[in-house]
């Protein structure tokens, strides 16, 4: 039977310290990659690739970080169009800082291409603005202290012109009235989900199908765009959801029934769920 030596543990203590300390030396703890980063599970790879993409402009990304970047770019539309934004804006600012007499070029007419026609309502969960594209209805904001500035600077750092028009909206706020009378179970209103990742838009594809006064867990719509541990990030997803009501995040709950976020305030995903009759426990 073996003793230990109170004389000699101590010391080896020490030199085993002393060897951690060389090995840690020569590799020091490297920031992850943003390959390893977009691999974990429940994270939109695009959410990665757009974070970095002011970096890749101003050419501070590592080759590995770099190549990873490009290699997603490649295959994504989403960002390939956002980082096109990037660029032409990096250029832009090259440009003017070679020469300070020049005017500052006008913005190029692609990034504010689109108009979207804007109005508000009042509902019970507060005042809503309601945007709409050419192509569909484009944003509801929740506007209790949101000033209508605030609110067209989001429209415009999604790419479109504020125009204010009540009657361009009035094919959805009509909907909304009879939604918010009890009238109406569900919108029958074009979508334009433009601007939103890919992951998002099949997270919010799942989510508009949830009938009225029926609820899902956040790990239902994982398991309905076949990522099952992706629950965070589309947690995530359903918080950006740039429609709220009409895509009712609100019927998404936690496993156990319990409200979990939204993006407005837990206080009207309770009214949205109440109108709708849902019974949570
Ligand atoms: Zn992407």
């Amino acid at each position: 039977m073996t003793t230990t030596n109170p004389q000699t543990t101590p010391r080896r203590k020490a030199i085993n310290r002393q060897a951690v300390r060389a090995r840690t030396a020569k590799t020091p703890p490297q920031a992850p990659t943003l390959a390893s980063m977009a691999s974990q599970p429940g994270v939109d790879s695009c959410d990665i690739c757009e974070d970095n993409m002011p970096g890749y402009v101003i050419g501070d990304l590592n080759p590995p970080d770099q190549s990873w970047l490009l290699g997603h770019t490649a295959k994504c539309n989403y960002c390939r169009n956002v980082l096109t934004g990037f660029e032409r804006v990096d250029d832009l600012l090259e440009r003017f800082g070679q020469s300070n007499s020049l005017p500052m070029p006008p913005l190029p007419p692609k990034l504010f291409k689109r108009s979207a026609a804007y109005t508000m309502i009042d509902s019970p969960v507060g005042p809503l603005y309601v945007a709409v594209s050419e192509k569909g209805v484009v944003d509801i904001t929740f506007g209790q202290g949101l000033s209508e500035n605030l609110f067209r600077e989001t429209l415009q750092a999604r790419g479109f012109k504020p125009i204010q028009d009540q009657k361009a909206a009035s094919f959805v706020t009509r909907q909304l009235n009879e939604y918010f009378a009890g009238h109406r179970n569900d919108f029958d209103v074009p979508i334009d989900l433009s601007g939103v990742t890919p992951f998002t838009k099949s997270v919010l594809t799942a989510t508009a199908h949830v009938p009225y006064g029926q609820v899902r867990s956040y790990q239902d719509i994982a398991r309905t765009i076949g990522q099952p541990s992706a629950t965070r990030a589309v947690g995530n997803s359903l918080n950006r959801n740039p429609i709220p009501v009409i895509i009712p995040c609100h019927r998404i709950v936690r496993s156990d029934h319990s409200l979990g976020g939204y993006g407005g305030g837990s206080d009207k995903k309770q009214i949205l769920l109440k109108l709708e009759g849902a019974s949570l426990l």
